[in-house]
């Protein structure tokens, strides 16, 4: 059989998912990795996993009516992307916002396979969600939404299934209703989702997990070169659930965070967001629902419109907000600007032309399927103690999130390793590949 090449692997992608370009650059990245190890391993050439992983086991597409607040009827379009169960039970995030399709979900579903094989747990990859834009809705129509999304939903996800979880758009107030609908239709209380409260099945530390999780992987790229965030300036992008633990964690450590933004314009607060200021934004972004600008006003510090952060003078970006937010030249001016370390909240923030920029400069660059897999790693603990019908402490889930970031750091030194440099690009994918191909190759041709 002959090799596989890039190109022609690529133009086969691109041929069959046409009009998906966030799908075809995620599968790109990965590819580029990987064949080489493949080619090097002709049983996963012969069985052809690549192809098979980079097609989606099950694709759900549905409509979701409701009604809003003037009784007029709203229609939206739902998802979920199952993509992989070869380790277990499909896991990923619903994201509410405008610009979900199908093309992007694929994007999401497909890192995540190889992200949940990194936290060596038993969790197999999916994403799902819908275009529906929670922004200036009511509490009323967000709960109307959530439960007609979930009354479709509810008859493809289960506990030992599908164990969907949050995303952009989808905190605590949705995992609720979404949850309380589940309940209400199926008659069972299980864990059906994560990111649950505290009261109903919840874990502790499931909100902070990515921010922690991806301080911790920064941390640990810093450890292995001799260094440590403390005393380090930091600038994040977005002002959600990541970006907040990230800043929290940061402080902890030692480090100085400056920056915050949303989809409007980022703030500049060269003093820092200390814990009463991030108290402030947890109630602005999570009870008010209010714009990053009125951070500004309060604390009388810049608010740049309709920018990204990327331009202030930092040691360490942690971009926390979407796909694709830091360009080529973000990249080069971050480089030229002194940063070190780039951990990556946000799933694939970085365009592949920016992530050039941060290799060849070989600074510490920690992809999102390695960086922000704290989130899902900690929902997977969520799925272990509502099994077992027992809550961990605090310090419990913590100390076992900082063990399997560290544990992914190892996996991605040990497929990554160059001669003075780690490759965490190559090393987490060729890891995240190697234990689904492996369980594949187990199971047959399914
Ligand atoms: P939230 O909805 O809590 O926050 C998202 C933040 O990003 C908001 O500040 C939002 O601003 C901003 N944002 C969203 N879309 C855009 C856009 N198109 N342009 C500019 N800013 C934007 O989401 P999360 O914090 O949960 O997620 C952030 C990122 O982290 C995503 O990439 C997500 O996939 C990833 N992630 C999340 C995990 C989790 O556990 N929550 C786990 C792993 C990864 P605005 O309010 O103006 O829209």
């Amino acid at each position: 059989m002959s090799e596989l090449n890039v190109k022609d692997f690529m133009e086969t992608i691109i041929a069959r998912n046409p009009g998906e370009p966030e799908f075809h650059q995620a599968v790109q990245e990965v590819a580029e990795s990987v064949i080489p190890f493949i080619n090097a391993n002709p049983k996963y050439r012969e069985a052809k996993i690549l192809e098979r992983i980079a097609e989606p086991e099950r694709v759900i597409m549905f409509r979701v009516p409701w009604l809003d607040d003037k009784g007029e009827t709203q229609i939206n379009r739902g998802f979920r992307v199952e993509m992989n169960s070869a380790i277990g039970p499909y896991k990923g995030g619903l994201r509410l916002h405008p610009t979900v399709y199908l093309g992007l979900l694929k994007f999401l579903a497909f890192e995540q396979v190889f992200k949940n094989s990194l936290t060596t747990l038993p969790m197999g990859g999916g994403k799902g969600g819908s275009d529906f834009d929670p922004k200036g809705k009511s509490n009323n129509e967000v709960m109307k939404f959530c439960q007609s999304f979930m009354t479709e939903l509810q008859r493809h996800i289960g506990p030992n299934t599908d164990v969907p979880a949050g995303d952009i758009g989808v905190g605590g107030r949705e995992i609720g209703f979404m949850f309380g609908q589940y309940k209400r239709i199926r008659n069972e209380f299980t864990g059906i989702l994560t990111g649950k409260g505290l009261n109903w099945g919840g874990s502790l530390i499931r909100p902070e997990a990515t921010g922690y999780g991806c301080v911790y992987f920064t941390q640990a790229m810093l450890k292995f070169k001799g260094d440590s965030l403390k005393g380090k300036i930091c600038v994040v992008s977005g002002s959600g659930n990541v970006a907040q633990y990230t800043i929290e964690k940061v402080n902890q450590l030692g480090g100085k965070c400056v920056t915050l933004s949303d989809s409007s314009g980022f703030i500049h607060d060269p003093d820092g967001i200390d814990a009463e200021k991030l108290a402030f934004i947890l109630e602005l972004k999570n009870v008010k629902r209010g714009r990053i600008k009125e951070y500004a006003q309060k604390y009388g510090c810049e608010y740049v419109d309709g920018k990204k952060p990327w331009g202030i003078k930092c040691d360490v970006a942690f971009p926390s907000a979407t796909q694709n937010e830091i360009n080529e030249d973000d990249a080069k001016t971050l480089v030229k600007n002194g940063c070190i370390a780039v951990g990556e909240g946000a799933n694939m923030p970085t365009t592949p032309e920016g992530v050039e920029v941060f290799q060849k400069a070989k600074i510490c660059y920690g992809p999102g399927k390695a960086a922000n897999a704290g989130g899902v790693a900690t929902s997977g603990l969520e799925m272990s103690q509502n099994s077992l019908r027992l809550s961990w402490t605090r310090e419990e889930v913590d100390q076992r999130l900082q063990g399997i970031m560290l544990a992914i750091h190892e996996q991605c030194a040990k497929y990554g390793k160059e001669k003075d440099y780690i490759d965490y690009v190559k090393g987490a994918n060729i890891a995240g590949f190697v234990k689904v191909a492996d369980t594949m190759l187990d199971q047959g041709l399914v």
